[in-house]
């Protein structure tokens, strides 16, 4: 049998991984690394199937960990990409307000953007028809945030495993279904090798609750999956907003709302959404074939005692935003940004995601937060849900130095 053994191993080659795998070599914490990914190539997943915005940091409670990673995460990602002339659209956001009530909401997030250290700007209906011609603000007024930028995923990913590689950290795809020792310190991969690590982070996204699970660690926590369908503007639809626009969010509930995203690509195709409807599996993009019937059976119990209870503003979730799947739904959710969205002008896009949402069946209580577990000789990064794209490189850090007692055993 085949043995091998690293100072660290990270399961799960998404961004978060490859993120721990890059700031564990810049800050000369570690050189032996391997990532083992269960897919037969990366970015599969969230990492290679989000909408590819750099957030500036404007939503995020100023003492949370998003707060604390979103700002600095999004500013050196950008350098990252803008220094290898990756695609980059710097187009900046506006966020709308779609109902008089919803204003004073634009105060909460220029004052969280500006405690976060976002740039953040009002601006007036006039200003707003300067840059975006056919949006509507129902108030009069507008937040317009600079440093927003969007990028392709899938070539972040591809670049970052590709640099790692060539440093020297081994990656080992394809390797479903392992089997953890984690008293041993050691996986046995599916071909029988011995795989034993000083070290291990979980990062396995969509399945991380599961994993920690092995370990024996954050049995109170599972996981919501909800789809992230995306439509796009026709390429004949008469207006293409240059930039992003955003509904003011509902504060309480973890989804943005559908907004409309420009691409990175130097013809920019501009998309609708993502929705945030239940998904049926927890990789079940399309079809049927990936439904956990068990599974989505739980969560429809999960979620209709959080509507019950509305815990959390739960019930103005599922009104306005669990059935925007619905084309005649999302039509209207559009018309609120864009009054000017008519059916002929959109069209289904190929892309499509799934947003892992963390349910702590202790609390009974969605985690807001990223959430980091140690485990035995491990660490597991069990919500890394939006901006963790953008706030890779940061959050890395923020995760190593948890971790760091530990490491320095090694
Ligand atoms: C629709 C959508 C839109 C989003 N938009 C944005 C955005 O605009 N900006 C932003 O900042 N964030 C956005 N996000 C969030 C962002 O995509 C995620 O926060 C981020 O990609 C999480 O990265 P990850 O590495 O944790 O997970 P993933 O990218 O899912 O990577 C996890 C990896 O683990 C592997 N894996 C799973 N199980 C195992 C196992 N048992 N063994 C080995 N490997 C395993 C998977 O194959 C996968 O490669 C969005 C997410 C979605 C779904």
């Amino acid at each position: 049998m085949d043995s091998h053994s690293c100072d660290i191993l990270i399961l799960g080659g998404g961004m978060v991984g490859l993120s721990i795998a890059h700031q564990l070599l810049e800050r000369g914490i570690a050189s032996n690394i391997t990532i083992i990914d269960k897919e037969p190539r990366l970015g599969l997943h969230s990492s290679g199937r989000n909408s590819g915005v750099l957030h500036a940091g404007l939503y995020y409670k100023p003492d949370s960990l998003k707060a604390k990673v979103c700002v600095e995460g999004a500013r050196r990602l950008r350098s990252w990409v803008e220094d290898r002339d990756l695609p980059l659209n710097p187009c900046g956001k506006i966020i709308v307000p779609p109902r008089t009530e919803l204003d004073a909401q634009l105060d909460v997030l220029a004052e969280r953007g500006r405690a976060n250290g976002a740039e953040v700007e009002f601006l007036d209906a006039d200003q707003l028809r300067t840059i975006v011609p056919e949006a509507r603000t129902a108030s009069g007024r507008a937040l317009w945030s600079p440093n927003t930028a969007v990028v392709k995923p899938i070539s972040v990913v591809r670049r970052l495993r590709q640099e790692l590689a060539a440093r020297g950290v081994k990656m080992r795809e394809g390797q479903h279904d392992f089997k953890a020792r984690p008293t041993h310190q050691q996986l046995v991969l599916p071909d029988g090798t011995e795989l034993s690590y000083g070290h291990l982070f979980n990062c396995t996204g969509l399945q991380a609750d599961r994993v920690a699970r092995v370990f024996g660690t954050g049995s109170q926590y599972t996981l919501l999956p909800f789809k992230g369908l995306y439509w796009q503007l026709r390429a004949n639809c008469p207006f293409q907003p240059r930039t992003n626009l955003y509904p003011v969010p509902d504060l309480s509930v973890p989804f943005l709302g559908v907004h409309f995203t420009p691409s990175a690509d130097a013809t920019p195709v501009v998309s609708i959404g993502p929705t945030a409807t239940l998904a049926f599996g927890r990789e079940n993009y399309r079809g049927l074939k990936a439904v956990e019937p068990g599974m989505a059976a739980a969560n429809i119990g999960v979620l209709a005692r959080q509507y019950l209870t509305n815990r959390g503003g739960f019930r103005r979730y599922v009104h306005e935003q669990a059935f925007l799947a619905l084309p005649p739904l999302l039509i209207r959710a559009a018309q609120e940004l864009i009054p000017a969205v008519k059916p002929e002008h959109i069209e289904l896009s190929q892309k499509v995601g799934i947003r892992s949402q963390l349910f702590n069946r202790k609390t009974e209580q969605m985690e807001d937060d990223f959430l980091c577990l140690a485990g035995p000789c491990s660490t597991h990064v069990l919500n890394a849900i939006s901006p963790a794209f953008t706030a890779s490189f940061a959050l890395a850090d923020l995760i190593i130095d948890q971790a760091v007692p530990e490491l320095n055993l090694l």
